[in-house]
């Protein structure tokens, strides 16, 4: 087997960017050229944070130059300073958790439900006297569960900030994302479902955090460009702009492939035991942006890793997203006294079994057939040598 041939000769990404219209993307540009007009809160800037708001249902949009830098400034703009604990999930991109670091504060890590999101009962048990702030996650898109969320976060006088880097275009009860807890941040990386190269945005209801939010952005600047605050160059360029309007136009057509790509997955590995494809929220708009399956290695036949590299053989490049958890990297595993890791066991067993597999734009049929040709064969050669 090892000598075959791979079953794809070029590469199989996981978020491979979906890049919308060229030529619109193109004519953004040259007027952009045009004007002269590349930083600074230009127009196209100014069309894509309407465009964002009205797609959050929120009041305010503030652009950043990325997620990270959005968590940052949401995070100091609900007043979070160094020393302070905030309670986060494991099961996160170290963005997350590193964005929180680098202001200062200590990110404390709770355990998961089975969603993949944070356990609000565990969240509660966490919550101590130097607790300031709690953070959820949107993992895979999946809304986490707010309303315990809040309801904690609330009796506690705490804001709730939401990380919604994977849950553009999501809803939760029926609402966007974007308009839960104090802000939500976006983030428009090339791998997510609607990308502007780099970019991010803080959504929000909250007028002060919005202003607070948009002078951090510019060094501390106001709109009056009296300095008023410590800030950072959290700007979004003219060019992000430019590919994030496009991509937002295009948000139908990936959303839809999205959608029949995880149709297609989910047919194409029904039946095979010991894996299980992650599904949306009932009832709630998904973005099906990642497909996520979780590998039990005593019942499947093969482990996460057997497939990893199964795939791999065959020119797929899945992804171990999120392996390891938050508490298992520097530097939270390493100072036991600053970042009180706890044994996460639910966080701990899901990074040993989930992968990311291949979709977007760039994958169809074809493409997922094969993919799942190669679980079930990796999966079956397993129990067949087992038995
Ligand atoms: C991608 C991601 C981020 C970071 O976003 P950037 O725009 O790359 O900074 C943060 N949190 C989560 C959950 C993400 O998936």
């Amino acid at each position: 087997m090892t000598g075959s041939p791979p079953r794809f000769s070029t590469p199989l990404h996981v978020g491979r960017p979906n890049i919308g219209d060229r030529s619109k993307f193109l004519d953004r540009l040259g007027g952009a050229l045009d004007r002269h007009w590349l930083a600074n809160n230009g127009p196209l800037v100014r069309e894509f944070e309407a465009r964002v708001a009205a797609l959050a249902g929120t009041r305010h949009c503030v652009p950043v130059g990325n997620a990270t830098v959005g968590i940052q400034i949401a995070a100091k703009a609900a007043g979070i300073a160094p020393g302070d604990e905030v309670v986060v999930p494991s099961f996160t991109s170290p963005a997350t958790a590193h964005a929180l670091h680098w202001i200062g504060a200590t990110p404390v890590f709770c355990d998961v439900d089975g969603t993949a999101n944070a356990d609000p009962g565990h969240v509660a048990r966490l919550i101590g006297p130097r607790t300031r702030a709690i953070v959820g996650v949107h993992v895979f898109g999946r809304p986490c569960e707010i309303d315990r969320l809040a309801a904690l976060a609330e009796r506690h006088g705490l804001p709730l900030i939401l990380d919604a880097a994977q849950a553009v275009g999501c809803t939760y009860r029926g609402r966007p994302i974007g308009g839960f807890g104090v802000a939500e941040v976006f983030s428009f990386h090339a791998t997510k479902y609607l990308n502007s190269f780099e970019g991010g945005a803080i959504v929000t209801d909250d007028d002060e955090l919005a202003e607070r939010a948009r002078a951090m952005r510019n060094l501390g600047m106001n709109d009056e460009r009296d300095q008023v605050v410590c800030g950072i160059n959290g700007r979004m360029t003219e060019a992000s702009a430019a590919m994030g309007l496009t991509s937002l136009d295009a948000m139908e057509t990936i959303i839809s492939a999205n959608r029949r790509n995880h149709r297609l997955y989910r047919s194409g590995l029904a039946g095979l035991d010991g894996v299980r494809l992650h599904e949306p929220a009932p009832g709630e708009r998904a973005n099906h942006q990642y497909i996520v399956i979780e590998v039990d290695g005593a019942v499947a036949g093969a482990d996460r890793d057997t497939v990893l590299g199964a795939l791999a053989r065959h020119n797929v490049l899945a992804r171990r997203y999120f392996h390891p958890g938050c508490h298992q990297i520097p530097p939270y595993r390493d100072h036991p006294a600053l970042h009180t890791p706890l044994p996460l066991p639910r966080t701990e067993a899901l990074c040993d079994r989930v992968l990311s597999l291949p979709t977007g734009t760039a994958v169809g049929p074809a493409e997922i057939a094969g993919i799942c040709g190669i679980i079930r064969e990796a999966c079956t050669g397993g129990q067949v040598r087992a038995a």
